[in-house]
């Protein structure tokens, strides 16, 4: 699947592995995965809350509902060198 961020990069994850797509747990779900100590490493992949694909130039984050193309949210990172 090809996704075009606002910066112009066209993020891709064909590639196996990739650096652009990230599986977010949430504390809850890694106890009730931890809890389960036979869990099989392909049933794993499957057990996170949600899919983030990070943009490799501007860093942005895209939130997938799970297992869809449908972005829920986007975050741009702000520039916090200036903040301290
Ligand atoms: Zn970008």
């Amino acid at each position: 699947m090809h996704l075009l961020c606002k910066c112009g990069c066209d993020m891709w994850n064909g590639r196996i592995p990739n650096d652009i797509e990230f599986s977010v747990y949430s504390d809850k779900r890694m106890c009730e995965i931890l809890e389960n100590d036979t869990v099989d490493t392909l049933d794993l992949a499957q057990m996170n809350d949600y899919d983030v694909w990070k943009c490799p130039d501007c860093g942005r984050l895209y939130v997938f509902e799970k297992s869809s193309c449908e972005v829920l949210c986007i975050y741009k990172p702000e520039d916090i060198t200036d903040d301290q």
